[in-house]
């Protein structure tokens, strides 16, 4: 039998470690954090009401999850649904979530819109990106939609996600955000939580561990064989073979026999944290499920108002709604106290809805995690390390490998399922 520690419980850690018991390996999973989910966790907003730490939903094209949460019994409870997406350009709110809305978005000239329409629709009929690499999508947006098309819409949207670096990313990635991209969107009922949850069930039936709350520090190679994973509590952990879903980065910083020319080649690029402020109000605040802000001077690049998906009453009326930004590792905004962000936050939502007032506020959460958003810059994918590493027993699978689609945890399911693939063949 097969000794295999996988290292993080997020989306690609637990499909793993999920397939490897069906097959009768034995699996320990490792995972630093007190719950499993990874960027996809959830929260208690009160005793067994759940809602992610980060807004997640699914696109109808996702069709790995789709197809893993109904393997696990939960497909009934995914809710589909076609809710407002719109735009705040110019103190306006536009809806933006299709060819027609795009005709009607008058921030840019009629002439723009048809250009911009026409390769919008251009993208989503390539069936792959082949023949975009090389280029940045900044360049491509300028030179084929022209550059108003640019600073008002996708500038501002590349710019929130990916800050200075925005010029230089892969046009690939881009095209991968139009074709995937569908207006339906789908949300587990009770929060993506009950999916990790339920996987950690089912890999703990099938024999194997799921080990909470415990930190990696060093994974080895044993002088006698096998994998040593050494943890922060001071305990380790003998196996035949390691899987690690961490960013490349630190799977690089906790292997010290990974040689010097895979490090310099794969121990690169950047990454962005991510920070949501999540608000619990008495009462709505827009009328839209999400809102890019493409206008300047607003502390945050999304508004994702969750109860103008789901009902309230899900959540005991309490209206939901969280500012999310991507921003540097190192930014003060990722260690800001709540109540701070909330006091800078808050005369920016009055901008938005002029009758709002702290006073809707019932409750306020802060969630910031490192590594959350790779920077696919037009160079990327020759940095994407393969599965296997040079270190006999150590593989890498992780969202950092998901290229040129936007990562997702459809994207890190696949890989998942790929890898075991690869293992089992
Ligand atoms: C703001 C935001 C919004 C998003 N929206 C969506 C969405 O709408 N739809 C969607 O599908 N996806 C969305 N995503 C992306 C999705 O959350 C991720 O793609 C997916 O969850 C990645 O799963 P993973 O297992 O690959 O990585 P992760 O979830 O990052 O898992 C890695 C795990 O490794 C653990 N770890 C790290 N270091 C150690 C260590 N030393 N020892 C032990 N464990 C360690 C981490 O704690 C983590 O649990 C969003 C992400 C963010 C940040």
């Amino acid at each position: 039998m097969t000794r295999t520690a996988v290292l993080g419980a997020g989306a690609l850690g637990l499909t793993v470690a999920y397939r490897l018991a069906q097959r009768g390996d034995q699996v320990t999973v490792v995972e630093r954090e007190p719950l499993p989910g990874g960027l996809a966790a959830g929260f208690e907003i009160e005793r067994g009401m759940w809602l992610d730490r980060f807004y997640h939903h699914l696109f109808a094209s996702d069709r790995h999850a789709i197809e893993l949460i109904t393997e696990l019994g939960l497909g009934d409870d995914l809710v589909w649904r076609r809710p407002l997406t719109v735009t705040l350009r110019d103190r306006k709110v536009h809806q933006l979530d299709s060819a027609t809305s795009l005709l009607g978005f008058t921030p840019l000239p009629l002439t723009d819109r048809l250009r911009m329409g026409a390769w919008l629709a251009y993208l989503r009929a390539l069936g792959n990106a082949e023949r975009l690499e090389g280029q940045t999508a900044a360049d491509w947006i300028r030179r084929r939609m022209g550059s108003r098309g640019y600073d008002v819409l996708w500038g501002p949207l590349l710019t929130g996600k990916f800050g200075a670096l925005a010029d230089r990313i892969a046009l690939p990635w881009f095209w991968a955000r139009v074709h995937d991209r569908t207006a339906r969107l789908g949300y587990l009922r009770g929060g993506f939580q009950r999916l990790y949850d339920r996987l950690a069930e089912r890999i703990v039936e099938l024999g194997g561990e799921v080990r909470l709350g415990t930190e990696v520090s060093e994974i080895r190679v044993e002088p006698t064989g096998g994998m040593r994973v050494v943890t922060a509590d001071g305990g380790f952990l003998a196996v035949d073979r390691v899987v690690s879903t961490l960013a490349i980065r630190l799977t690089c910083r906790l292997a010290p026999e990974l040689p010097e020319d895979y490090r310099s080649r794969h121990d690169w690029g950047s990454a962005y944290g991510a920070h949501c402020l999540v608000l619990a109000l008495d009462r709505p605040l827009t009328q839209s499920y999400w809102m890019n802000v493409n206008d300047p001077g607003y502390p945050f690049m999304a508004l994702v108002e969750h109860t103008n998906y789901m009902d309230p009453a899900e959540y005991g009326g309490r209206h939901l709604v969280y500012l999310g930004n991507y921003r540097a590792m190192d930014d003060p905004l990722l260690r800001m106290p709540t109540a701070e962000v909330v006091a800078q936050f808050a005369p920016h939502l009055a901008r938005i809805n002029p009758a709002f007032s702290t006073d809707w506020v019932t409750d306020a959460w802060s969630f910031a995690a490192p590594f959350a958003q790779p920077i696919v810059t037009v160079d990327y994918r020759d940095h994407i390390p393969p599965f296997e590493t040079p270190v006999r027993g150590l593989w890498v699978a992780s969202m950092f490998q998901v290229y040129p689609h936007d990562r997702g945890q459809n994207y890190s399911i696949e890989l998942a399922e790929r890898l075991v693939a690869l293992l089992s063949g």
